[in-house]
């Protein structure tokens, strides 16, 4: 297989302005992007708040005029979600641990915060697949209560689609959603914590948007 440089959503490729994707190698990253500390967690922090040395976070808000915000993952599910009017955007750093603490509803949150009450639009990237990533019956009944996105493996264990576990929270919250790209520990294109450990890789999820020129119209 031809490796992936970079996936893009038309959803969010749809909102005037706005520049996003999702790199499979960060280091070959667009340079200028701005990066919270990660730690697994549930915190939503300001573009201006990454500016030297980065505080922890594991969610960051941009806004036009202000540096791209991104995220890195290998095998945790990056997402991105964007104010459709184009006046605010988040990455978001979304494994079991920021889920089960509410990632996903701080972030929206945070969006709508400055959007107002209108729908959004998200994109959620490349992760570890339900065909792939077993974790303990626990963490997926603690995640998934409903069952949709988990299966039974092994006794004491699950197949979760943490995506599928984002995606449904994104959408619960009346966002539109594309999910895009597959499964991290499978799809050997993008690096994989469980498959490679250590030696992993990071896919890089940014968001921002565009410099806008003296004299052009805001649209
Ligand atoms: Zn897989």
């Amino acid at each position: 297989m031809d490796p992936i440089a970079e996936l893009r959503s038309p959803l969010l490729g749809a909102v005037p302005g706005l520049r996003h994707g999702f790199v499979a190698d960060a280091r070959r990253a667009p340079g200028g992007l701005l990066r919270p500390r990660q730690v697994h967690g549930a915190r939503v922090l300001p573009v201006e708040a990454l500016a030297g040395d980065p505080q922890e976070a594991d969610g960051a808000l941009t806004r036009p005029g202000a540096p791209a915000v991104a995220v890195v993952t290998a095998d945790c599910v990056p997402l991105l979600v964007a104010d459709p009017a184009g006046r605010v955007a988040a990455a978001v750093h979304a494994g079991w641990r920021g889920l089960a603490a509410g990632i996903v509803e701080r972030a929206v949150d945070a969006v709508r915060a400055v959007a107002g009450p209108g729908g959004l639009v998200a994109a959620v990237g490349p992760a570890a697949g339900p065909c792939c990533y077993e974790t303990t019956e626990e963490i997926a009944e603690r995640l998934d209560p409903g069952g949709r996105h988990r299966r039974r493996s092994r006794p004491g264990h699950a197949l979760l689609d943490l995506a599928g576990v984002a995606s449904d929270r994104l959408a619960a919250r009346d966002i539109e959603v594309d999910r895009i790209g597959g499964c991290t520990i499978c799809d050997t294109r993008w690096p994989s914590y469980r498959r490679e450990g250590d030696r992993a890789g990071r896919l890089l999820a940014y968001v921002g948007f565009a410099a806008r020129r003296a004299g052009e119209d805001a649209g």
